[in-house]
């Protein structure tokens, strides 16, 4: 590159695209004078389901896709300490929302091609305390359901998919989320729909919904809209002991005018995603497997494998490197069985898990924003190639 790095903006890892129609829809909610969980959340909601194809009773907007995994598992009633099966290529918040719920997380290692959970291993995790499966459609590329769900048909397992990365992800024609009892998504702002902080509950069932609902607002009968609203003053009942999960109208009015650009932004990340792998292909690295037919993958994360034996540098010194050529990249993720939490909780040790060890120890994702320019995607490949050497 010819010109001085430091010269350069900082490329922020997966900054969202922010128009003037979120910016006037939250100027008009603060001057609405209503702030928390009311009609905008409302129609996010109605939007949503609309959207991937469900009715509205079916959604319950709450404040994090964590929230969301927590109150699902809560409201499909397993019994304590019943095993949930996921994986260990996953952030954090997957496993601790098991926990969380009571629940007892078991891992079952990753393709190591799709990088999502493997069915078999799946099957060879399962003992009679196996309650649920809670696959991750990592970086948005949808899991195998037809597989998983035979699996969890045939052992009666309750299915809660973790849609953070899969907003318009697709299997065989149907979106993800709508396989299993529940979908749980979000809005976090390097999302792929933003709300700044956010989640969606998708549930199966209504009733399931319904009770999630209750739950993600202390367990009220009633939320704060119904109660303050122009309808006149309604009492409430307490019926659960819940949660603070709900999300708010200034949240929704980012939300709703981001899920109206949801095909827009999908259509952009997808060609940067393709400019990446022609402009990479050749380099000592692995890229994202292509997307597998009759499927549609999310294009959330962008990530390559630096193998230090392949690449004379190591995945560390890469992402070093990116930063002082001023692109930031992310790490999805060191396998959950690399931190001491887990490992001091449950005995777990990276190596039982060998293939999301090793994908943790040399991937890196590159940046993929829909805010980014055909220059910025350029400098991220220069980047990569002065740092391989080409
Ligand atoms: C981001 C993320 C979450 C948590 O989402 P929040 O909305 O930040 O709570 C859960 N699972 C995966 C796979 C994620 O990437």
């Amino acid at each position: 590159m010819s010109s001085d790095a430091s010269q350069q903006p900082f490329l922020v890892f997966g900054a969202p695209r922010i128009e003037e129609d979120e910016i006037a829809e939250v100027e008009a909610c603060l001057r609405s004078g209503w702030l928390g969980t009311g009609p905008r959340v409302a129609q996010f909601e109605r939007d949503f389901a609309a959207w991937r194809g469900v009715r509205s009773s079916q959604v319950a907007a709450v404040n994090s896709c964590t929230a969301a995994l927590h109150v699902s598992m809560v409201a499909a009633g397993l019994e304590p300490g019943s095993e949930v099966i996921t994986t260990p290529l996953t952030f954090c918040a997957t496993v601790n929302a098991i926990l969380h719920a009571g629940l007892t997380p078991v891992l079952a290692d990753v393709d190591p091609v799709t990088q999502n959970i493997d069915p078999d291993a799946i099957e060879a995790a399962i003992t009679p305390r196996t309650r649920a499966i809670l696959p991750v459609h990592f970086a948005g590329r949808p899991c195998d359901m037809d597989r998983i769900m035979a699996i969890a048909d045939k052992h009666g397992l309750m299915v809660i998919e973790d849609c953070a990365h899969a907003i318009e992800t697709e299997f065989h024609g149907r979106p993800a989320g709508t396989f299993g009892d529940f979908g749980c998504f979000s809005f976090y702002v390097t999302k792929n729909v933003v709300t700044g902080e956010g989640g969606m509950i998708l549930g199966r069932d209504e009733e399931h919904v319904a009770r999630a609902r209750i739950l993600a607002l202390h367990g009220m009968s009633k939320d704060a809209w119904h109660r303050f609203g122009d309808k006149g003053y309604k009492h409430y009942q307490v019926v659960e002991c819940g949660f603070k999960y709900n999300m708010m109208d200034l949240q929704a009015a980012i939300g709703i005018h981001q899920l109206a650009r949801v095909e827009q932004n999908w259509q952009r990340r997808r060609e940067l995603w393709q400019r990446y792998d022609h402009a990479l292909e050749g380099l000592p690295i692995d890229l994202p497997a292509p997307p597998e037919a009759q499927t549609r993958h999310g294009y959330h994360l962008y990530t390559v494998m630096i193998d230090e034996a392949r690449c004379g540098l190591s995945r560390d010194g890469f992402l070093d490197a990116m930063n002082a050529a001023r692109i930031g990249a992310g790490v999805h993720y060191l396998s959950v069985p690399e931190h001491p939490y887990y490992q001091q909780r449950f005995g777990w040790r990276p190596e039982q898990w060998p293939q999301a060890m090793r994908l943790g120890r040399q991937t890196v994702s590159l940046p993929l924003s829909p805010a980014m320019s055909d220059g910025d995607a350029e400098r991220v490949v220069q980047a990569v190639k002065v740092l391989l050497g080409r």
